[in-house]
């Protein structure tokens, strides 16, 4: 059975390229991945994709039609697809023996995947088909701010809770930070670091101590520390292909976990 990898991520962190990179990656390593666009209001997409939201709904349409406006658009648009996607299933199993891997790019608005109905529908039809993994795409130099780094790695807990399927974190754009993701490594693994950076950009108020808002994001972070110590994370440039290979290994990791974890749990409540 294919290992299906759901892409997720905040607007603009690079999903589509990302997709684009595995695809140009497992084309040439002689193993094509099925991939399939769920973003019915891209633009440019580098790629032809095997299953194409914008084949079934015309975004501009559903717009004009409901009087809607961008992201009601686009949220109207994947509930449509969503009541057809049983239709998607079969075609991927009709391909299931040849495939190694299926590849999901969702709309670049996270939450209108994250926090739909559609979205919820789609993952666990999928989840429930094929072993399926999330990759939370992060735009890495957007979170170099410590306060920053924590938003958004509290919405991939919420996402791996939401989901809970095994979740790899893959830090984007490694190519246009220096020294890549070694600062998320880092606070990652080290609590006291992140702590120093947290201080170190700290608001402080007329008296000199730490505000509300630090010693929230203090205690939040000692939250996240149970959090990262399961969590996989691969440091990648969509744009350039470094380390693209690393993903790979991880996922296949995350297949594994898929089977012992997510799987079991499935049979025992259905
Ligand atoms: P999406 O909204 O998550 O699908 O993001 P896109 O794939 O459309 O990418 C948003 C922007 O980030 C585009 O301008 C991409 O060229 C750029 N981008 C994506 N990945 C990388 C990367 O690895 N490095 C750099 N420097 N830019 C990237
Ligand atoms: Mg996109």
């Amino acid at each position: 059975k294919p290992t299906v990898i759901i892409t997720i991520g905040m607007a603009g962190s690079g999903k589509t390229t990302f997709v684009q990179r595995l695809n140009s990656h497992l084309h040439a390593s002689g193993t094509p991945p099925y991939i399939i666009n769920l973003d019915p209001a891209v633009t440019h997409m580098p790629f032809e994709a095997n299953i194409d939201i914008r084949d079934t709904v015309d975004y501009a349409q559903v717009m004009k039609q409901y009087r809607l406006g961008p992201n009601g658009g686009i949220m109207t648009s994947l509930n449509l697809f969503t009541t057809k996607f049983d239709q998607v299933l079969s075609l991927v199993e009709k391909r299931a023996d040849e495939l190694q891997h299926v590849v999901l790019d969702t709309p670049g608005q996270i939450e209108i995947f994250t926090w739909s109905a559609s979205g919820a529908i789609i993952t666990d039809a999928v989840a429930s088909t094929f072993p399926t993994v999330v990759a939370y795409i992060v735009d890495t130099p957007r979170c170099a701010a410590p306060a920053t780094f924590m938003s958004n790695m509290l919405y991939a807990c919420s996402i791996l809770y939401k989901t809970r399927l095994p979740l790899l974190v893959v830090f984007n754009k490694t190519d246009a930070h220096p020294g890549g993701h070694a600062f998320a490594e880092e606070w990652m693994r080290d609590f006291e670091a992140f702590q120093a950076a947290l201080a170190s950009s700290a608001h402080r108020d007329a008296d000199g101590e730490p505000t509300y808002m630090n010693s929230l994001m203090n205690s939040m972070s000692l939250v996240l520390d149970e959090f990262y110590s399961h969590l996989k994370s691969v440091g990648v440039s969509a744009l350039t292909g470094d380390s693209i290979g690393d993903f790979f290994e991880a996922v296949k990791g995350a297949r594994e976990e898929y089977f012992k974890e997510y799987l079991p749990e499935l049979e025992r409540v259905t």
